[in-house]
């Protein structure tokens, strides 16, 4: 397995070499019909060996690197990567329920995304690689976790870019009825079936914690509250009331009912798009001592790029609007192609239109259960900072 060999050019080269573990289409020599899915070599143009990765004539990353060694890439190898994987979140010693098991290449596993949920798993492959490798994956998750459900939540619209198809479900066991997870004193349900991602932004469960602190007798506003990680967490901290928004219903009647599951007091709901409402908020009148804005990612595409820079920009500047002086601003920023200085810049200039100082307090990422492979800036996608505004 994977001695089949694939040449790489010198600009695919030189992405490798400065640790990039992706080779596009055109970067390759040519593009061999062989072995769609499989693992290969790669090679460059004098014959030494660069790695092993999946190879997907069909997409643009043709190639996505696996090992720089030269080793048999076993079950035995991905069983080991998967200990590794589980060893470093255990040491993590995360105060919760839910956790990242596998982030894609900052794993070693390209493509593939496994969330734990108490007992369940919910897996997300991304790559036909890893689609090809589905059954054995799913044996060694068994095997390693002993799990009462997995569901497969391969719902997501990029695996077409890997001729792939969409599909959720249970592929193994039996999905509980209910399933609440735990985030620190808090009880979440989720469903992995219906929910978004996965079933929950585990993402955000860190930040969810760190903003606890500031929560004390402030007004709240959670903007794009999804099942209210930051209104439940900041409602038990002590804020004096907590406003959520959401352009989804279901995400909305869940707030209430996690409200309640934790014996937390009324968190005010709002059905709404959050552009219009912290609009007509900014022009009404309506102030906080404390905003979250933790939008869905702007830019999907290169392409989108600027009106996501807009739309960024134009949210915070509501948001900015709608804080008393010396209210906190905490904005976040989940478009792995908007970089750190790029959101930071973009929150300056609301800042500047809104003729308001920040003071910056703090710059979250994500947590460490979705590691940031370094050489791979894609990897850190979550931005987060704190502000003080005066
Ligand atoms: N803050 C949440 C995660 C938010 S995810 C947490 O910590 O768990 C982004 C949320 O924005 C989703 O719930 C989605 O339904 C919502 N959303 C997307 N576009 C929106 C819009 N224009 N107005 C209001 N909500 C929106």
């Amino acid at each position: 397995m994977g001695n089949q060999k694939l040449i790489v050019n010198k600009a695919g080269w030189k992405r490798l070499s400065k640790g990039h573990p992706w080779v596009f289409s055109d970067d390759l020599a040519d593009t061999p019909e062989m072995g769609k899915g499989e693992i290969v070599a790669l090679h460059d143009s004098f014959g030494k060996f660069l790695g092993r990765g999946f190879y997907n004539p069909q997409s643009r990353i043709a190639f996505r690197l696996i090992t720089r060694r030269d080793e048999p890439l076993t079950r035995d190898y991905w069983k080991n990567k998967l200990e590794i994987a589980i060893q470093y979140r255990d040491a993590l010693d995360l105060d919760g329920t839910a956790r990242r098991i596998i982030y894609s290449e900052a794993d070693g596993f390209p493509g593939l995304i496994v969330d734990q949920y108490n007992d369940c798993l919910c897996l997300q492959i991304l790559s036909l690689g890893m689609e090809s490798l589905r059954n054995m994956l799913i044996d060694l998750l068994r095997e390693a976790f002993s799990p009462s459900a997995m569901v497969a939540r391969n719902d997501a619209p990029v695996r077409k870019l890997e001729g792939l198809s969409e599909e959720k479900g249970v592929i193994y066991g039996h999905l509980p009825e209910e399933l609440m997870v735990r985030e620190r004193d808090l009880l979440f349900h989720v469903n992995l079936l219906e929910g978004q991602k996965t079933g929950a932004y585990l993402d955000q469960r860190d930040n969810h914690l760190f903003l606890r602190s500031y929560a004390e007798g402030r007004r709240v506003l959670d903007a794009f509250c999804y099942d209210g990680g930051f209104a439940l967490h900041l409602m038990k901290a002590g804020a004096r009331e907590v406003v959520a928004i959401d352009s989804s219903r279901l995400a909305l009647e869940h707030v209430a009912s996690n409200a309640l599951l934790n014996n937390l007091g009324t968190i005010e709901t709002r059905k709404s798009n959050c552009f219009d409402a912290l609009k007509a908020m900014a022009r009404d009148g309506e102030r906080f001592d404390l905003i979250v804005v933790d939008p869905p990612p702007f830019a999907r595409r290169k392409s989108d790029l600027s009106s996501a820079l807009r739309a960024y920009k134009e949210i915070n500047l509501r948001a900015i609007q709608c804080l008393n002086p010396g209210g906190l601003l905490f904005t976040c920023c989940c478009s792995h192609g908007v970089s750190h200085d790029l959101f930071s810049s973009t929150i300056a200039e609301a800042a500047g239109r809104a003729r308001r100082d920040l003071i910056l307090l703090e710059e979250r990422l994500q947590p460490p259960d979705h590691p940031i492979l370094f050489n791979e800036p894609e990897s850190l996608y979550l931005k987060g900072l704190l502000f003080r505004c005066l």
